[in-house]
């Protein structure tokens, strides 16, 4: 290109498209570790379920105790009034008392156990779901320190390319400087456009042939585009991004 100025600006849209997409790129990190901590909430989902039904045999097993040691007390009561007892239909009374209360023990005993035999499977379980965690945890610590360190690269980058633009941008005058960071904003971060067969690929629209032949051949000014406003130079044939994304049409 002999237009100096216009070849800055070209370079200067090719280092903010590269900015822009590693901003891009940057901001996606945050969201990224995200999704890989929350992979483990599975885990932990896990872990609070088992924890659960671990407390609820454990309160079980209390309340089987509890019960069984008033039986008790009640079966040693029964046994000193029945030794104690004036008449028989009294003692009676007091055996039928204590065969029943023999048989409550016996039912509640069986209910402790089953409980009793639950909480080691259960115990199992939570060392099981530990150990998964123990593995996953580490696969996304892994992921994530990965992620960290692809930002702390696509940064690095940046910084440079942020040092090479301020470079660049000192050697385009003001005037076109400042078009260009406004156009910078306002199209998507798309200010300088290449102008192929009279189309922008800014804003794919046609400029007419006359104005078409002034930007081919103009050697010194610079020519914005007359629908979008992008900053136009001449490309004889499309730009890469505009035939890779032909190309992702065709594999469609
Ligand atoms: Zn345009």
């Amino acid at each position: 290109m002999k237009n100096l100025e216009l070849s800055a600006l070209v370079n200067l849209q090719s280092i903010d498209s590269k900015i822009y997409k590693l901003n891009e790129l940057i901001n996606q990190i945050p969201e990224q570790v995200d999704e890989q901590n929350e992979t483990l909430v599975v885990f932990d989902n896990k872990m609070k379920e088992v924890q659960e039904e671990v407390s609820i045999a454990e309160k079980a097993q209390k309340d089987f105790e509890g019960q069984i040691q008033m039986l008790n007390e009640k079966l040693k009561e029964a046994r000193s009034k029945q030794a104690m007892v004036k008449t028989n239909n009294e003692y009676n009374a007091l055996s039928n008392e204590i065969e029943n209360d023999k048989k409550k023990i016996d039912l509640i005993e069986e209910s402790l156990l089953e409980k009793l035999e639950i909480l080691p499977d259960l115990q199992e379980k939570i060392r099981d779901v530990e150990s998964e965690l123990k593995v996953e945890g580490q696969k996304v610590s892994v992921k994530i320190e990965e992620l960290n360190s692809k930002k702390k690269s696509y940064e690095e980058e940046l910084n440079n390319l942020i040092e090479e633009k301020n470079n660049l941008s000192s050697t385009i005058s003001k005037n076109w400087l400042n078009l260009y960071e406004t156009l910078l904003e306002g199209k998507r971060s798309l200010a300088v456009s290449p102008i192929v067969e009279r189309n922008c690929q800014g804003c794919k629209m046609s400029e007419t042939l006359q104005r078409f032949f002034e930007i081919r051949d103009s050697e010194d000014s610079i020519f914005t585009c007359s629908h979008c406003g992008r900053i136009l130079y001449y490309k004889e044939t499309e730009i890469e991004e505009t035939s890779i994304s032909a190309q992702d049409e065709v594999q469609r």
